[in-house]
């Protein structure tokens, strides 16, 4: 107890160390299919799946990619916005021994095509405006499949029937797909025959779940390996955590994409642990957040401060009934505690900062919702069966109470490794403990508090964004001498994109240009929305680009508006 001083505020309800039997993913939803056939897993736009239909339906799809030729430790890429399609797929690749590799629909064609690549997937499941997109890169790519899905296909009567004018409304066409060869119909594979028997032989510590890539200083993303023991064990923790949560009886807003682990975890696994109900957001704004929990009444919201945020900046927010809230971790980024106070206020639930990373599946420390302090502006606690210390990033020593250092954590939900790149998991995997990039300290109490970043990571809207993979594009317009991408602050997205450029002597560029360069080779979250032309940048005197100063004069500019 003496170096874990976090252990003295769970309540007897959560216990210090969990013990779980060894499965796998896809073994959980069997499990609550077979317990709770009827229940309603899935409601999307009114239509609704019950898990015996949900696992059914996976089971097909298993099926399928098992005629198509998947075996297991294939990968196979699932490119969806939170659709019923999305969790079939998620579980059902898992039934075919496959591993997934979470694909953001945003992702241009240079993006995904690094990923396919760097990943090797031989499948894709993806939505009909994407397929295009695909179509262009899959040459350079190990894809062989390609599967397509219609958002049409999951709505209830008449939307399904008006669907191809909303759609034509919203992107300015209404897609046809040309589909042959090896291109498939996800309506098709639902026809089917299914498996069986879902693939069980998974060894819980070593065989992979999923792929999730995250960025990283190399500037291009990188595979985080999750096994099905760090996926269960973070599920199991998450669970743990919210111990008044009653089996077969929440009602979840799945609002944060399963494209991130974070919604993938605390929303589309522990809803399948704990049967509940999944209300599926596609596209999260502030209107439709609020006006689906009026309607659905969910119970649990897992959410990211930009969401919180939104909501209570809504013009009409007084209108809405969001009183069936009763439990909500926010993660991702800092919650400010005015927010955390004021949605508390008008929900009467709970709202509380957690924290975590991709590396660790992801959530290692969270405030606690009740019977308990927490403490405003912290992180919160270490999770059950998760260890984390202040380390000196000069001599890696653990650092007294109250001083600043880079945060290590070790449990079992820490990543196997990233894919292929067994150098950068050196780096950060030491012993066991992750290395977390983030810089912070714990008080006397066991609580822990996040200050500063080692990485350079920016954080706008909740979205993690990585300044070098930006510098890349922007160094490859030909007008760019010199470019250097920062977080600067932003009243509502938290930090924005902002790239300095030194332009290269007898060329002129317009901000307008840069910017059209940048949004075909990046996703929109990561285009600058800020240019600022130089002369040049400053610099140490070993000629590293002192990012942290630009940020400094942004602040300073904004403190004395
Ligand atoms: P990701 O791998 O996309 O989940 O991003 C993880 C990173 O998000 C962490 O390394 C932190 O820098 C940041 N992060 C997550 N939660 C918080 C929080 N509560 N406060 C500050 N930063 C956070």
């Amino acid at each position: 107890m003496e170096n874990k001083p976090w252990l003295k505020h769970y309540p007897p309800q959560i216990p210090h160390t969990l013990t779980f039997e060894e499965t796998s993913l896809q073994q959980l939803l069997k499990n609550t299919a077979e317990k709770y056939p009827n229940k309603i897993a899935i409601h999307f736009n009114g239509k609704e799946l019950s898990y015996q239909e949900l696992y059914d339906s996976a089971l097909k799809f298993a099926g399928y990619l098992q005629k198509i030729g998947i075996q297991k430790g294939d990968r196979v890429a699932i490119m969806l916005p939170n659709t019923p399609q999305s969790v079939i797929s998620f579980y059902g690749v898992m039934m075919a021994g496959g591993i997934v590799v979470q694909t953001n629909p945003m992702y241009t064609e240079r993006e995904l095509a690094f990923q396919m690549k760097d990943s090797g997937a031989k499948a894709i499941v993806a939505l009909d405006i994407l397929f295009p997109r695909i179509k262009k890169i899959q040459g350079e790519t190990e894809l062989e499949h390609i599967i397509i899905t219609v958002i049409k296909d999951y709505l209830p009567f008449p939307k399904n029937l008006v669907y191809p004018f909303i759609q034509k409304k919203q992107y300015g066409f209404s897609v046809k797909v040309e589909h042959k060869g090896n291109d498939h119909l996800f309506t098709e594979i639902m026809k089917h025959p299914a498996l069986q028997e879902p693939i069980m032989n998974i060894n819980f510590e070593e065989d992979l779940a999923i792929l999730q890539y995250t960025g990283g200083t190399t500037g291009f993303p990188k595979g985080v390996m999750l096994t099905h023991k760090n996926l269960i064990a973070n599920t199991k923790m998450c669970q743990a955590w919210l111990y008044k949560c009653r089996e077969g009886e929440e009602i979840v807003l799945g609002a944060l994409p399963f494209f991130h682990v974070y919604g993938m975890t605390t929303v589309m696994i522990l809803s399948i642990l704990q049967a509940s109900k999944m209300v599926l957001i596609p596209k999260p704004d502030p209107e439709v957040l609020l006006k689906t929990i009026q309607s659905q009444r969910p119970t649990m919201f897992p959410g990211a401060p930009t969401m919180y945020i939104g909501m209570l900046n809504h013009p009409e927010l007084s209108k809405y009934d969001l009183s069936s809230i009763d439990s909500c971790i926010s993660g991702s980024a800092p919650l400010p505690v005015e927010v955390q106070e004021q949605f508390e206020r008008l929900t009467g639930g709970k709202l509380v900062e957690g924290y975590g990373l991709t590396e660790s599946s992801p959530v290692t420390h969270a405030n606690l919702l009740w019977d308990g302090e927490r403490v405003k502006g912290s992180i919160g606690l270490p999770w059950p069966d998760t260890l984390a210390e202040i380390r000196s990033v000069e001599t890696g020593e653990p650092l007294p109470v109250g001083e600043i250092g880079e945060l290590v954590v070790k449990g079992p939900q820490v990543m196997k490794g990233y894919w292929n790149r067994p150098e950068e998991t050196q780096e950060v995997l030491k012993d066991g403990w992750l290395h977390t990039g983030d810089m912070g300290y714990m008080d006397e109490e066991g609580y822990f508090y996040i200050v500063d970043r080692k990485k350079d990571m920016i954080i706008a809207s909740g979205y993690n964004i990585y300044p070098r993979e930006i510098e890349e594009v922007l160094y490859e317009h030909p007008a760019v001498k010199e470019v250097v991408v920062a977080g600067v602050p932003d009243p509502y997205r938290g930090e924005t994109v902002k790239a300095y450029i030194v332009l290269k002597e007898g060329t002129t560029v317009t901000e307008d240009e840069l910017n059209k360069f940048a949004r075909k080779n990046l996703a929109a979250y990561k285009v600058p929305r800020k240019y600022e032309f130089r002369d040049e940048l400053p610099k140490t005197t070993v000629g590293k680009i002192l990012r942290r100063q630009l940020v400094e004069e942004e602040k300073r500019k904004l403190n004395e508006l």
